[in-house]
């Protein structure tokens, strides 16, 4: 029998998104599912989710884009541009697809403030792409702190009226938030769609597998925390709490699957976390954030 560790939740927290992805591989190579198309939208944001899938390992950004799904459009990633690239949009939509979009949708003035393309003379709003794509998406996943909440898009003063991908089409939609979002809880999600066509979702809508803990619950200071001994600037070694960690309100799997190929993450390099996956990113994350 395979020894899984001393934890087996931090053992399955690790290792619960790559057998995903390796059974989702499995299916698609024996022709039991098909590669399914996507379409990435870039709306109100600062396109930070697109960059930070490019870190993605095992798979990789070209794996998961040529073998796991068909990417139809992303306007940072497509060959294409123009109105060679907004056609595919279009067409894509009479297809089965996953939609994944990230930033806000920028609302003000019929979505003005965030143009996408041109097309056939005509300027295409973030707002009117993905209310066209949302409509007829299988699933939507609305990837980083943005499109899931309004995020830094609709702080005050909201200047765009941005609002969240969810509260602007009324349907389903599966957030995946951050700023930015890490690869593996994109990658698999859609592996858990791709398999087995669904996956648990809290009550935000968020992917269990990846949110059911906060960063505290595992933080490696949690038990200075405990002690009540903190530290009393940037650099000590203590709990950051009293210079505004906001772990203890953060839902997300950072302590154990860490960032940038998995060496380090915020509390790792020594400074308190932001809170960057929480609703009220960033108005509500003092002393982050301080009006
Ligand atoms: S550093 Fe933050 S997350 Fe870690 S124990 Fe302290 S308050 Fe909790």
């Amino acid at each position: 029998m395979e020894t899984i560790g001393p934890c087996h939740v931090v053992k399955s927290k690790k290792t619960t998104a790559r057998s995903i992805v390796n059974l989702a591989i499995k299916e698609l190579q024996n022709n039991k599912k098909d590669k399914i198309n996507l379409i990435w939208l870039e709306a109100t944001g600062c396109s930070g989710n697109i960059i930070s899938l490019l870190n993605a390992e095992n798979p990789d950004v070209m794996y998961l884009l040529q073998e796991m799904v068909s990417l139809k459009y992303n306007n940072s990633l497509m060959a294409a541009e123009g109105e060679k690239a907004f056609k595919q949009f279009l067409d894509t939509l009479d297809t089965e697809f996953i939609l994944v979009v990230e930033g806000a949708v920028s609302t003000k003035d019929n979505g003005l403030y965030n143009i996408i393309a041109r097309y056939q003379g005509k300027a295409i709003t973030a707002m009117e792409a993905v209310n066209l794509a949302g409509e007829k998406a299988k699933y939507v996943l609305a990837v980083g702190t943005c499109a899931s909440y309004g995020g830094i898009s609709a702080a005050r003063p909201n200047p765009s009226n941005s609002i969240s991908v969810a509260e602007f089409l009324k349907r389903e939609v599966i957030r995946i938030p951050g700023c930015p979002s890490h690869p593996d809880w994109v990658i698999g999600t859609i592996a858990n769609l791709i398999a087995f066509g669904n996956l648990e979702l809290d009550s935000k809508n968020r992917p269990i597998m990846f949110y059911s803990i906060t960063i505290h619950d595992h933080c490696p200071r949690r038990s200075y925390f405990d002690k009540g001994i903190f530290a009393t600037k940037l650099g000590d070694l203590e709990c950051m709490f009293k210079l505004g960690c906001r772990g203890p309100i953060t839902r997300t799997d950072c302590p154990m699957r860490q960032w940038n190929g998995y060496v380090n993450w915020p509390i790792g390099a020594n400074t308190p976390c932001i809170g960057c996956a929480g609703e009220s990113f960033p108005d509500g994350m003092e002393p982050f954030v301080r009006y």
